[in-house]
């Protein structure tokens, strides 16, 4: 069901984008050679205890995973690019890591992702996060009230294949409310002028990712984390957006 939401609720829903945001400046500050996964889902645990913000992942079962998910963040390390479990893992030079983190705040949720290079980068690390950023860019950019949903996964697909990437559609953006995942499904790639008419009211996340050489994903043991098949490397960058009467309303933009 696709709910929409009053201008008051919207109002409503800025604590939530304005915490969420917080924690991901903080966890890319703090992420560096050296610092542990587990380090990272520790600081995220306490700004969300210190805010008395509530965890959208801790209890978090759906019938992919093997267990609920058991921590507050997801920590995703070079081949794997979503809902990368955190685990005891010291950062490496070079490391291509993606943290996605959601959370309620006064009962609405935000969502938002983004992926940094740990040290020493690799240009073409530093490319793909820059591809993924883009697409994520156009697709905020065409999320306005009289364009259909395929016009956000068209924008979005538009600048990955622009740049020879091919696209995953398993995973994508969602609806976000009450809780972490509604409708409806926001895909990476599209067709334009197609699917659910935009209204003022929508609010979803919107989560380019993409890896350097494949569309093909596997899951890990845990049954959570999702590494490309071919051992390439992915980046995952995401926000939640609001569609108002005029522009997009980035909830999730960090100060
Ligand atoms: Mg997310």
């Amino acid at each position: 069901m696709i709910e929409l939401r009053t201008p008051t609720q919207i109002e409503q829903m800025r604590p939530a984008g304005r915490f969420v945001a917080s924690v991901i400046s903080a966890l890319a500050e703090k992420a560096d050679v050296g610092v542990n996964l587990l380090e990272l889902d520790e600081l995220a645990h306490r700004m969300i205890k210190d805010a008395g913000a509530e965890s959208c992942y801790i209890d978090y079962h759906p019938s992919f995973g093997a267990m609920p998910f058991g921590k507050v963040l997801c920590t995703s390390v070079n081949d794997a690019v979503l809902h990368g479990l955190p685990f005891d893992y010291t950062l490496q030079d070079g490391d291509l890591l993606s943290v996605d983190f959601a959370a309620a705040v006064d009962g609405w949720v935000a969502d938002s992702a983004l992926s940094v290079v740990v040290g020493t980068p690799r240009q073409e690390d530093l490319w793909l996060i820059d591809v993924a950023q883009r697409a994520l860019d156009a697709g905020i950019d065409a999320a306005r009230a009289g364009n259909r949903l395929g016009d956000i996964s068209h924008a979005i697909g538009s600048v990955a294949r622009g740049e020879g990437l091919s696209v995953n559609l398993q995973f994508g953006g969602h609806g976000v409310g009450r809780t972490m995942h509604g409708d409806p499904h926001v895909a990476n790639d599209g067709q334009p002028g197609r699917g659910l008419k935009l209204r003022p009211g929508l609010v979803i996340a919107i989560e380019p990712w993409f890896l350097h050489s494949t569309d093909e994903i596997r899951f890990d043991p845990d049954g959570w984390t999702i590494r490309s098949a071919d051992g390439s490397r992915g980046a995952h960058v995401e926000h939640t957006v609001a569609i108002t009467d005029g522009d997009p309303l980035v909830l999730t933009a960090r100060a």
